[in-house]
C-alpha cells in the first residue's frame, strides 16, 4: 500500500478503515505522479476523479468547496513511500480567495488568521506552483515587519496582513502576467500538479541520492479537508509519539498547543506544553487520544510518531507513521515490546539497526550540547567518519606530549597528526580521540583508533596542520596547541571548544544484553575480536567475544622502551644471515677436508669467529630479550582469554617500518657531515620543531659539546642509513614482509612461537585453558606454508618437551593474496585454518594501495559512483567475495574440518557479516567494540536468509 500511497497516505488508510478520526479526503497514488513526471501533464481521468472525490468531501463534510459562505478548504501535501522529511512541498488553505477570505474570518472568528491564511496561500502558490523567486515576497513582508515594533510576522496587524494581500496579488501578476486564481478548483489543479514536480525538485533528489532511495518511486498526495486548530480553546494541534523516542520508555511523549495550527509548533512561536498536560485541559480529548494512539501502536506493532488537530472538541488525526528513535530507544522498545507479547524475539532483532548498537558503548556527545556548539558557530569542518564514538580534549601535534598529558596529568588529550604512523601508538594510547588530515577507512589511525575503542575522525582535509607553528588553521579559524577540540567519530564532525559528553557502561546495558542474548540463539557464526593487548583481550570477552582472531605482534614491538632491542636486531639480521651462512659452509667444508687443506679452512674459521659471536649477540640476543618480554605478553592475552581460542599472527610489516625514516636519516647525515667544519651551522640553520629536536639529540650525544656530540653521532647515523637504504623497496606492502620475513630471517618467527608456547605451558601448569592457534600471514604458495610450519612445529615440540606439558594448538594461515585463494586446496593440506585478511586480500584484488587509495582517488570513486561504496570498509561481493567463496569450497573439500573466519576490518561491518554467513565461515573476528555489532549483525544475517529462503519456496 506504501508504495501506491506514500507513507502518508497508507497510515490515513489505514487509520480511515480502523474507523479513526481523519478528516475526509482521498490520496492520488504515485503512480498518477510518475505518468505526470513523464508527459508533463495529468494522466486521462485523473481530474474526474479528483473532482468525484472533492464531492464526497463535500458531502462528508457538509461543505461546500469554492462557496462564498461555508466555504470548504483543502491542504494538498506530498508523501512518498519512504519518509523525506521537508524535502517536498505542501499547499495549505487551498480554496482561499477574496471572497472565501471573508468565510474564513467568520468561520474562525479570527479575521487576522484569515487574511494570514490568504497571504499565506498567495505566497506558498506563487512560489511552490509558479517559481516566483520567495525573496520576492520576503522583502514585502519585511517592509511592514519593519513598521511593527516587535519587528516579527506576529506583530503585523489584520490591516497589515491586508495590504499584504494585496501588494503580494500585484507582485504575481506584475511577475506572471496573469491574476492570482480565484477558481478554487484552478488552484487544487495545479497544486496538485506542484505537489508532483516537487518530486524532481533539486532538494528532494540531493535527499533521495544521499539516503540511497530510488528516484522511480514519485509522491502520492493527500487532498483533505482543512481542519483548524485555531479556533479557540476548545481547539488545539499536537504531536506525539507512543513511547517517548529518545529513551524508550513507555510513556505518550509529544507537545501540544492550544488555539494554533500546525505550522505554529514548528515554528516555536508559542511554547507547547507538554501532551500530558491535555488532560488537565481536555480529559476527554486526552483519554480519546490515548485510545487512539494505544490502538495504533498495538496495530502497527511499533511505536507511532502521530500528528493531530483537534476542532472546536472533536480530534482529527492527521498522520502516522513508524517514530524514529534512537540507538538507546531502539533497544529498549525492541525488548518492551517482545515482552509485552506484541512482537517476537526475531522482529525484535531485526528492529535494531546492527551499526546503532555501537552508539550505546562509546562515549557520545550530549546531542543539546552539540547543537549549541553549532549554534555558538564552532563546528569547524566534517571528515572521514573512521572509527565512532566522541571525544573533547586538549589539542596536541605530539605523540610524546600526549601521553605525557594522557598518562602523568590524566588530562584529556585529542591527538591531531597529518597522519599517524606506528610511531605514535604510544601517544595515540594515552588520547581520547585522534584527528587527522589525511587518509582513509583502513589507514593507520583509523584501523588502530578502533582496535582501541578510540573515536577517530580520519583525512579531514579541510585542516591545514603547521606542527612547528604548533596549530591547524581551517579557513580563517585556528586551533593553537592546547586548546579544546571536539570530534565525533560517528559523523565525522569537528568542532571547537568542549561539549559535554556521555560516558557508557556495557554492564549496565540491560536491555542491550538482553536483546544480544536472543541474538545469540539466533546466529550461526561465532564472533571473535581483533586484539593486541590483555585489556583489549578483556574488553572484547566482556562485550562476548567467542575468541581472538587476530592478535597482532608486531604491536607488541613498537612500544617505546623495546625499539632499540629491535633496532639492533634488525642491523644485525642481514650480516647475521650472511656471515653464518659462511660459518656453516666452512664447517662442512673441514668435515670432509684432507688434512693440508683442512689448516687452513681452521684459519679462516677462527677469522670469520669474532664478527660470529658480535654479530649472534646483536641479532639472536636481542630476539632472546624481545622472546622474553613477548613471552610476558603472550601470557596476558592467553590468559585473558582462558578457556578459548586465540589466533597469534607472526610478524607482518615490512621490517623498516620499525626503523628511523629514510628521508629523515638522509638529511641528518648530510648536515652532520657539513657540520663538521663548522658546528654552529646546525643551531644557526635549526628552523624547524624537528631541527631543534636533532640539535638536541646532538648536544645530548656529545654532553653538551656540539662538535664532540657529532663526531659520536655521524658514524651511528651513517651506519642507521646504510641499514634502512640497504632494506629500502620500491614497493613494501609487497615486498619482504608476512612469511617472507619468516623464511629470509626464520631466526625471528621463531623466537616469537617459543614464546607462545613457553607461555602457553607456563599456563597449562597453573591450570589455566589455553588455546592458541599460529597465524602466518600473506601466504601465495603453499611451499611458503610448508616451509614455516616444519621449522616452527620443530620448535613447538622442543618447547612442550621441555616444559613436559601438552598444549593443544593448531596452525594455520591468512588468506590475503588471491593466488592463496585460488589454491586453497593445496594450501589446506598444511593449514587447519584459514583466515581472511581482507585488508590485503581487497588491496590486492583490486591492486590499489591500501595507504594510499583513500586519500587519493578511492572516495571520488566512491562520488562519483565509479564503486558503489568503499571496499576498504564494505566487501566487494563480486571480486573480492567470489575469491572468499572459490577459496572456502577448495579449502573444506580437502579439509573438511577446517575452521574459516575473516579477520580483516570488514569483520565488523555489517553487510560484509551477511557475506561471511552465506560463505559458511566458522566466525567473524572485528575489533573489541564492534562485537557486539556483530552479533547482531550475525542474527540478522541468519534471520534474513531464513526468509529468503522460506520466500523461495
Ligand atoms: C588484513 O590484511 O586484512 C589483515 C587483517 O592484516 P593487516 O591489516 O595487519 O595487514
Ligand atoms: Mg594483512
Amino acid at each position: 500500500m506504501r508504495d501506491l500511497l506514500g507513507g502518508k497516505g497508507a497510515g490515513l488508510a489505514e487509520m480511515t478503515r480502523l474507523g479513526l478520526p481523519v478528516p475526509p479526503g482521498f490520496t492520488i497514488t504515485t503512480k498518477a505522479c510518475n505518468a505526470y513526471s513523464k508527459r508533463n501533464r495529468f494522466p486521462p481521468g485523473l481530474l474526474k476523479q479528483v473532482e468525484e472525490g472533492v464531492t464526497s468531501i463535500e458531502a462528508k463534510s457538509g461543505k461546500m468547496f469554492g462557496a462564498p459562505l461555508n466555504s470548504l478548504l483543502l491542504s494538498v501535501r506530498s508523501g512518498a513511500k519512504f519518509s523525506m522529511p521537508g524535502m517536498m512541498d505542501t499547499v495549505l488553505n487551498v480554496g482561499l480567495n477574496d471572497e472565501t477570505v471573508h468565510a474564513l474570518a467568520t468561520l474562525t472568528s479570527n479575521e487576522r488568521y484569515a487574511w494570514d491564511s490568504y497571504r499565506r496561500l498567495l505566497s506558498m502558490f506563487g512560489r511552490i506552483v509558479k517559481d516566483i523567486e520567495g525573496h520576492k515576497f520576503e522583502a514585502i513582508l519585511d517592509r511592514y515587519k519593519e513598521r511593527t515594533e516587535g519587528k516579527k510576522d506576529t506583530d503585523l496587524t489584520t490591516d497589515m496582513l491586508r495590504h499584504i494581500v494585496e501588494e503580494y496579488k500585484a507582485l504575481y501578476r506584475a511577475e506572471l502576467k496573469e491574476d492570482f486564481p480565484q477558481k478554487p478548483r484552478d488552484q487544487l489543479r495545479e497544486a496538485i500538479a506542484a505537489v508532483f514536480r516537487s518530486w524532481n525538485g533539486k532538494r528532494a533528489v540531493d535527499y533521495r541520492n544521499f539516503n540511497k532511495i530510488p528516484h522511480n518511486l514519485g509522491t502520492a498526495a493527500n487532498v483533505q479537508r482543512m481542519v483548524f486548530g485555531n479556533m479557540g480553546p476548545d481547539s488545539g494541534t499536537g504531536v506525539a509519539f507512543t513511547r517517548n523516542p529518545s529513551t524508550g520508555a513507555k510513556e505518550l511523549f509529544g507537545e501540544y498547543l492550544a488555539n494554533a495550527q500546525g505550522e505554529d509548533v514548528v515554528a516555536g512561536i508559542r511554547t507547547p506544553y507538554k501532551i500530558s498536560e491535555l488532560r488537565e485541559h481536555s480529559p476527554a480529548i486526552y483519554d480519546q487520544f490515548v485510545r487512539v494512539s494505544e490502538l495504533l501502536e498495538k496495530h502497527y506493532r511499533d511505536v507511532q510518531d502521530m500528528e493531530f488537530t483537534v476542532e472546536r472538541g472533536k480530534l482529527f488525526m492527521l498522520q502516522t507513521r513508524n517514530g524514529k528513535r534512537t540507538a538507546q530507544a531502539a533497544v529498549k522498545i525492541a525488548v518492551d515490546m517482545v515482552r509485552e507479547g506484541l512482537i517476537t524475539k526475531e522482529e525484535a532483532l531485526l528492529r535494531v539497526e546492527p551499526l546503532h548498537v555501537i552508539q550505546l558503548l562509546l562515549p557520545r556527545f550530549d546531542e543539546a550540547a552539540k547543537e549549541s556548539a553549532r549554534r555558538e558557530g564552532r563546528y569547524l569542518a566534517k571528515g572521514l567518519n573512521a572509527s565512532p564514538g566522541a571525544a573533547t580534549g586538549y589539542v596536541s601535534f605530539d605523540p610524546d606530549e600526549a601521553e605525557h598529558l594522557g598518562h602523568d596529568e590524566k588530562k584529556p588529550v585529542v591527538l591531531v597528526r597529518v597522519e599517524t604512523s606506528p610511531d605514535d601508538v604510544h601517544g595515540m594510547l594515552h588520547s581520547k580521540g585522534i584527528l587527522t588530515a589525511h587518509g582513509g577507512a583502513t589507514s593507520h589511525a583509523a584501523v588502530v583508533a578502533r582496535g582501541l575503542g578510540l573515536p577517530c575522525v580520519a583525512g579531514c582535509e579541510a585542516l591545514r596542520i603547521d606542527y612547528d607553528a604548533g596549530e591547524f588553521r581551517v579557513g580563517e579559524k585556528v586551533v593553537r596547541r592546547g586548546d579544546f577540540v571536539s570530534i565525533d567519530g560517528t559523523t565525522g564532525e569537528v568542532y571547537e571548544g568542549p561539549i559535554r559528553t556521555i560516558e557508557p557502561d556495557f554492564d549496565r546495558e540491560e536491555n542491550l544484553k538482553t536483546l544480544l542474548s536472543w541474538a545469540d540463539e539466533m546466529r550461526r557464526l561465532q564472533v571473535w575480536a581483533n586484539a593486541d593487548y590483555p585489556r583489549d583481550a578483556q574488553r572484547a570477552r566482556k562485550f562476548g567475544a567467542q575468541g581472538i582472531g587476530l592478535c597482532r605482534t608486531e604491536h607488541m614491538f613498537f612500544e617505546t622502551e623495546r625499539l632499540p632491542i629491535v633496532h639492533e636486531m634488525i642491523l644485525a639480521a642481514p650480516e647475521y644471515r650472511r656471515v653464518s651462512a659462511q660459518h656453516r659452509a666452512l664447517q662442512a667444508e673441514i668435515g670432509s677436508a684432507k688434512e693440508g687443506k683442512r689448516a687452513e679452512l681452521e684459519k679462516r674459521l677462527d677469522l670469520l669467529g669474532p664478527a660470529f659471536e658480535d654479530l649472534s649477540r646483536r641479532y639472536l640476543g636481542s630476539l632472546e630479550k624481545l622472546g622474553e618480554l613477548q613471552r610476558e605478553d603472550f601470557v596476558g592475552i592467553l590468559r585473558a582469554m582462558a578457556g578459548l581460542p586465540v589466533i597469534i599472527r607472526l610478524i607482518d610489516p615490512p621490517l623498516h617500518e620499525f626503523l628511523p625514516n629514510y628521508e629523515t636519516l638522509l638529511v641528518q647525515v648530510t648536515k652532520l657531515r657539513l657540520a663538521r667544519s663548522d658546528p654552529q651551522i646546525l643551531t644557526r640553520t635549526a628552523a624547524s620543531e624537528e631541527d631543534r629536536v636533532f640539535l638536541d639529540e646532538v648536544q645530548e650525544a656529545g654532553k653538551g659539546d656540539l662538535a664532540r656530540g657529532i663526531e659520536v653521532l655521524l658514524p651511528e647515523k651513517e651506519l642507521l642509513l646504510a641499514a634502512v637504504a640497504a632494506i629500502r623497496e620500491a614497493n613494501p606492502m609487497l615486498g619482504l614482509r608476512g612469511c617472507r620475513l619468516g623464511i629470509t630471517f626464520p631466526e625471528i618467527t621463531e623466537m616469537q612461537v617459543r614464546a607462545i608456547f613457553e607461555a602457553a605451558c607456563l599456563l597449562r601448569k597453573e591450570g589455566v585453558d589455553v588455546h592458541p592457534e599460529i597465524m602466518i600471514p600473506l601466504v601465495g604458495h603453499v611451499n611458503e606454508l610448508k616451509d614455516q610450519r616444519d621449522a616452527l612445529e620443530a620448535q613447538a615440540k622442543k618447547v612442550m618437551e621441555r616444559a613436559g606439558v601438552a598444549v593443544d594448538y593448531k596452525f594455520g594461515t591468512m588468506i590475503e593474496i588471491p593466488r592463496a585463494a585460488l589454491t586453497a586446496d593445496e594450501i589446506a593440506e598444511y593449514a587447519e585454518f584459514f583466515s581472511f585478511g581482507t585488508n590485503d586480500l581487497t588491496q590486492t584484488t583490486f591492486g590499489y594501495s591500501r595507504d594510499d587509495a583513500e586519500g587519493k582517488f578511492l572516495l571520488s570513486y566512491v562520488d562519483r559512483k565509479i564503486l558503489p561504496f568503499n571496499p576498504f570498509q564494505s566487501l566487494d561481493r563480486e571480486g573480492v567475495g567470489q575469491l572468499m567463496r572459490m577459496c572456502v569450497q577448495k579449502g573444506r573439500k580437502v579439509r573438511s574440518s577446517l575452521e574459516i573466519g575473516i579477520c580483516g576490518e570488514h569483520g565488523g561491518d555489517p553487510a560484509s557479516i551477511e557475506l561471511c554467513h552465506e560463505l559458511g565461515l566458522n566466525y567473524v573476528s572485528c575489533s573489541p567494540f564492534r562485537v557486539p555489532v556483530a552479533r547482531l549483525a550475525a542474527a540478522h544475517a541468519k534471520l534474513k536468509h531464513e526468509v529468503a529462503r522460506t520466500e523461495d519456496r
